[in-house]
């Protein structure tokens, strides 16, 4: 199971190439199915400016085509960021699930919201966590805070390499320190204090419980995070990982966000091509 540390267990495999057929057959066959999406660096290439982490071309058509059918396919996607973000960065409002924070808040596709995890001393203790990158980490160092209201992640990817690591080491100490409410999240050039139960496995056992356990469960993702979601499928699920060819607890894996998008828009011709079947 993938470790909070991120280190990945020396037994892991290298995911395999993701056969071009197998999706858009398994929704002509096999459909409904649950498809989940991360966001950066799954549907959005990874740029130095979070806050510009637009969709890769063609991706939201392709979204926008997959939801057209609710029936045969339950579209979600879950991040770290925050609801408001994802949606503004999507720039969609139609039938797709939103899970945030790592599955700690959901949009579903109705535009109804709310919690999904119980959040007790969690805001006291980010308040802390808020305080401490105030007081300590420098400004015009390249570091960016990130307040998503229910987590606070420190990007370091601008910020000079050992200057990185000291805040990076001393931020993970004081995360650790604050007890039990918060847990340590790690990404690419990013550390995120958030809640305990925030997790992107919970987030997908969350989705397929209220869908259909016996539904074909698709997940593509890129980072340590996206782990514990393909952790959360290792039997039976359809799990893909975005970028290089690391060992991973994904089954099969593709190069870049654009061939996600093809992927996506290959799965929308064939729903597409069954609709006229039907
Ligand atoms: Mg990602």
């Amino acid at each position: 199971m993938p470790s909070e540390s991120g280190q990945t267990p020396p037994a892991l495999e290298r995911p395999r190439e993701l056969p071009r057929s197998l999706l858009p057959d398994v929704v002509r066959r096999r459909a409904p199915v649950l498809l989940t999406l991360d966001y950066d660096g799954t549907l959005s290439p990874i740029v130095s400016d979070p806050a510009r982490a637009v969709p890769a071309p063609g991706a939201t058509q392709a979204l926008a085509r997959l939801a057209r059918h609710p029936k045969a396919l339950a579209l979600a996607v879950i991040s770290g960021r925050d609801i408001d973000q994802l949606r503004r960065l999507l720039g969609v409002d139609f039938g797709l699930t939103m899970l945030g924070v790592h599955g700690a808040e959901i949009l579903e596709a109705d535009g109804s919201r709310r919690l999904i995890e119980d959040l007790g001393g969690v805001p006291n203790a980010l308040d802390k966590v808020r305080e401490w990158l105030r007081a300590n980490v420098p400004e015009q160092a390249g570091f960016v805070v990130e307040d998503k209201r229910l987590s606070v992640a420190l990007h370091y990817r601008n910020a000079e390499a050992k200057a990185a690591e000291r805040f990076k080491l001393a931020f993970e100490s004081f995360v650790a320190a604050q007890g039990p409410q918060l847990r340590l999240g790690r990404g690419k050039m990013v550390v995120e204090a958030m809640p305990r139960g925030a997790d992107k496995g919970r987030a997908i056992r969350f989705l397929r419980a209220r869908f259909r356990f016996d539904a074909p469960a698709v997940y593509f993702g890129d980072d340590i995070t996206d782990e514990d979601a393909f952790y959360a499928l290792r039997d039976g699920g359809i799990t893909v990982r975005v970028g290089d060819s690391a060992p991973s607890w994904a089954k099969f894996r593709v190069a870049s966000p654009t061939e996600v998008v093809e992927t996506l828009t290959a799965v929308a011709d064939a729903l597409e091509r069954r609709r006229t079947v039907d």
